[in-house]
């Protein structure tokens, strides 16, 4: 059981925003740590995150060594972070996070005020809905994000429709498929625009050993319906248009980081993940405040979201202790290049680079091959040799750079360019 009744004290060593796999690692590893007064605060009525409506298998191998469903591994989550003293508040909202580690809170016994020496902000994404997909028509009911149909099927047993078509072909995509299986849902048809499915191979085959027609080069124009969805305009390659029967579109993936927080509040948010702008601990720009997992870009897995929060909870409790490295001079990694999508950290804090993410996280924009290089004001200094795909997560190490205690002297607050020389395919 998750405690109800908010605490009347108003001083946190520290709060977690979000009580998904990255937030429920973070607050268990720093009790482990010996850290005392740590709260989860979660909006939902149960914390454990998306993995609480994903009901099918894949989850908890890294974290258990045990494949569990989604459900199963966030009770898992929620049981070994109240096992560790954890204190997590459901239904409550964090509406306002504000300098000098201020949160404003929405709990059932009304709105607070209250404090922590550090925050770690864990809200984790979102797929991108209807609206800012700018797609045009009557708006019927039945139009829906993989989320939405997933708590409908899951948490609340509603069908809300027997035969949609899925837009997208990411990862998520063949999840939705799965949770409309399981509701008996038969989806007419899976389109994307791209010619190649996001996902990775065999990922591409399930939607045809399910009986689920795939449509690349394919994209929606138009919905069609008075109540409900009764048909979409679809467009090929080509230019030639036609019209799919059906009684709802599952709008799947294009994930954005929850950072609405960050973007109301003081906390700066880089364009290119969505996410708030982070060094190499996870630090924001308030130093304060600390973002993990998934709210840090889109997307990873449950199992490297909740990694990230076990990270981030040493790196806070060695700032709590005053033993990391100071934020007060970094270096900007900056991208130079259409083609790389974003990098997570955005900057490195200097001098110390003995702990920290080990790795530059990367993304890029399509399919490619071709050289990665840094450059500083001096020149490039580093090639990668890479082959890229959209939504395929690229690990630069860190210790690539070359970045001694020399460089930060010579470069302080200065920047690396990324950019990418592609090949000819
Ligand atoms: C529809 C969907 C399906 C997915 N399917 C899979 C899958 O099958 N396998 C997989 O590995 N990954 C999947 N993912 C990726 C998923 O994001 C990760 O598995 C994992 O949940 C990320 O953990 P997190 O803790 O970063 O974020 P989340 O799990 O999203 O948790 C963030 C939590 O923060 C809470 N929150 C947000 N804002 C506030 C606020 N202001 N105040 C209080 N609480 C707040 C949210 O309610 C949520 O519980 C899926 C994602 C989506 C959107």
């Amino acid at each position: 059981m998750t405690d109800q009744n908010f605490p009347s004290t108003e001083q946190f060593d520290v709060v977690v925003i979000g009580g998904g796999p990255a937030g429920l690692s973070a607050a268990t590893q720093l009790k482990r740590q010996g850290v005392a007064n740590v709260i989860v605060l979660e909006r939902e009525p149960d914390a454990g995150g998306i993995p609480r409506h994903c009901g099918h298998f894949g989850f908890g191998m890294r974290e258990f060594k045990r494949i569990l469903t989604g459900p199963q591994y966030a009770a898992k989550l929620v049981k070994e972070a109240l096992r560790a003293g954890v204190a997590i508040h459901t239904s409550t909202t964090v509406v306002e996070a504000n300098e000098h580690g201020t949160l404003r809170v929405a709990t059932k016994q009304g709105v607070r005020k209250i404090n922590a020496r550090r925050i770690i902000y864990a809200t984790g994404i979102r797929e991108t809905p209807r609206s800012a997909r700018l797609i045009s028509g009557c708006r019927p009911l039945g139009v829906m994000n993989t989320g939405a149909l997933q708590s409908m099927i899951y948490l609340k047993n509603r069908k809300p429709f027997k035969h949609p078509v899925i837009v997208g072909t990411e990862l998520v995509s063949f999840s939705a498929i799965m949770t409309c299986r399981h509701a008996n849902i038969k989806p007419v048809a899976m389109i994307d625009e791209l010619p190649h499915v996001t996902a990775r191979w065999p990922s591409s085959l399930f939607p045809r050993l399910v009986g689920v027609p795939l449509h690349l080069e394919t994209r929606l124009v138009r919905i069609i319906g008075e109540k409900q969805v009764s048909a979409v305009v679809v467009e090929n390659a080509e230019g030639q248009r036609r019209e799919l029967k059906c009684d709802g579109i599952i709008l799947t993936g294009k994930f954005t980081p929850e950072a609405s927080l960050g973007r109301s509040g003081h906390l700066a948010v880089d364009p290119a993940t969505g996410g708030p702008v982070v060094d190499q601990y996870g630090r924001c720009s308030d130093p304060v405040y600390f973002a993990t997992g998934n709210v840090l870009r889109p997307v990873e897995t449950a199992g490297w979201c909740w990694n990230e929060g076990r990270q981030t909870a040493s790196w806070v409790k060695d700032d709590l202790a005053g033993k990391l490295s100071g934020s007060e001079a970094h270096l900007r990694i900056g991208i130079k290049s259409p083609v790389i999508k974003y990098v997570v950290p955005q900057q490195i804090s200097v001098p110390d680079l003995s702990t920290g993410m080990e790795n530059l996280q990367l993304r890029f924009m399509q399919r490619a091959r071709g050289e990665l290089i840094a450059r500083n004001a001096s020149g490039d200094f580093m090639k990668w040799q890479l082959r890229v795909a959209p939504e395929r997560r690229v690990l630069i190490p860190i210790s690539d750079l070359g970045l001694t205690a020399q460089t930060h002297i010579q470069n302080n607050n200065d920047e690396i360019e990324l950019c990418f020389k592609q090949s000819p395919q």
